[in-house]
């Protein structure tokens, strides 16, 4: 039975509970990120400045008024992006004059920013006591809102950032029939499956090597404002237990994942060559050749999976086939250096031709049902200086290590995570 154990943990972030508009006040103030300034000579502009020159020192013994800016937005008017707008579309809408668009469109990278706006997302304009245009922010994504100001006779924009708060999810299960329905009741989302699978997707073949009793355990961030999930953020640590064999990734801050000892897990060779989400059925070694009748030596690996699934390169290298034959149907062939050569037969169509450079993960073709077969499948071959070898137990080229350097700042970060992970694992089969 799958398991799931949850810890809200690590309340790293403060938690901000202001709207979003007074806490775009707030870091206004305090966080002069990327600020950028139009100014530009507008007959409209005035009087706060023509006032205060007037406010001479002969009346020193008025009592002091209070500074009336002007330009302190009293109304706000949101407005959702409909399919079609154009920011100048919405600025006639309300009543804003193409001067001011000029304006804001002299803002450099952050006028680029409104260029790009699409539909459903929301502008918010403000507007001070006279009518006149006091500000416009948008919101970028759950943490940045981009702000321009009018302030006196200028526009000042400037990126808003609102600290989320980060929580640390823990899940786990171990998996009785199938890596996907564990993950379903680990309360993963399908994304982080995939993920999870993507970690170990040069370690292991999701698709024909996973075994009831396999586990698996997973740290990963969410993060939250005020108090409301607003994005799902990356796996920051995974163990899984494969047949015994214990693999386990940590995120590093360049986005990779690496062993405990710092050797990336990413490697020149996938696994498997198709995503297990597509693969329908364990590869039997011993078969009988389904079309002679006869047990015959198979000499790859065949992934059973629905016509159309996406076969992608194993390994960067260059097609030195694609071609039809009989027996194999449509057929690619990538050389990946002098020692290794992978083949894909029996594909539905082809996707590269002879010569082209391919990357790891480039799509070269479709499953199919080509050449002499009784279904849909994709057989693969991985050849070792010209021998057929078996890719998942044949010595690879080892990964890359971190630098010396890059190392100091990950072990502290993986060994961290890593005894958390243990951690909660112990919790959790003490609750068991
Ligand atoms: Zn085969």
């Amino acid at each position: 039975m799958p398991v799931i154990y949850r810890l809200k943990s690590l309340p790293r972030g403060h938690k901000v509970a202001l709207g979003l508009l007074s806490a775009a006040m707030v870091v206004l103030i305090m966080m002069p990120t990327e600020p950028a300034v139009a100014s530009r000579d507008r007959s409209d502009i005035p009087l706060s400045n023509a006032l205060q020159d007037k406010r001479q020192p002969l009346e020193m013994e008025v009592e002091d008024l209070p500074v009336v800016d002007d330009h302190l937005p009293v109304r706000e008017q949101m407005v959702k992006v409909s399919r079609g707008d154009t920011l100048s579309s919405i600025f006639a809408r309300q009543g804003l004059s193409s001067a001011l668009l000029h304006d804001i469109s002299q803002l450099g990278a952050h006028a680029e920013l409104l260029r790009k706006i699409h539909p459903e997302e929301r502008l918010t304009f403000s507007f001070d006591r006279k009518g006149h245009f006091a500000g416009l922010s948008y919101p970028l994504d759950a943490a940045r809102t981009l702000d321009i100001r009018q302030s006196g006779t200028e526009l000042r924009s400037r990126i808003i950032s609102v600290k989320l708060e980060h929580r640390t999810q823990y899940a786990q299960a171990s998996i009785s029939s199938n890596f996907w329905g564990a993950g379903v009741s680990a309360g993963l989302s399908p994304g982080k499956i995939m993920s999870l699978a993507a970690m170990f997707a040069w370690d292991l073949d999701f698709g024909l090597d996973i075994r009831a009793g396999d586990h698996f355990a997973v740290l990963y961030d969410q993060r939250y404002k005020d108090g409301i999930l607003v994005d799902t953020g990356h796996i920051l640590a995974a163990e899984f237990i494969n047949q015994g064999k214990v693999y386990r990734a940590v995120r590093h801050d360049d986005g990779n994942y690496y062993s405990p000892e710092g050797r990336a897990m990413r490697k020149s060779f996938l696994r498997a060559p198709v995503n297990f989400s597509h693969i329908s059925s364990n590869f039997n070694p011993r078969r009988l050749h389904p079309v002679t009748g006869q047990v015959k030596p198979h000499r790859g690996i065949d992934y059973a999976a629905r016509t159309g699934t996406p076969v992608v390169a194993a390994g960067s290298g260059v097609v030195v086939e694609s071609g039809y034959s009989r027996f194999n149907g449509n057929y690619v062939v990538i050389r990946h250096d002098r020692t290794y050569l992978t083949k894909y037969l029996h594909l539905h169509q082809r996707m590269v031709k002879k010569g082209e450079k391919v990357k790891q993960e480039q799509q070269i073709g479709t499953v199919g049902a080509t050449g002499r077969v009784t279904g849909p499948h994709l057989h693969y071959e991985f050849l070792v200086n010209g021998v057929h070898k078996d890719p998942k137990s044949v010595d690879l080229p080892q990964a890359a290590f971190l630098s010396r350097s890059e190392l100091a700042r990950f072990r502290p970060k993986a060994d961290k995570l890593l005894a958390q992970l243990s951690k909660v694992s112990e919790v959790m089969l003490a609750n068991n």
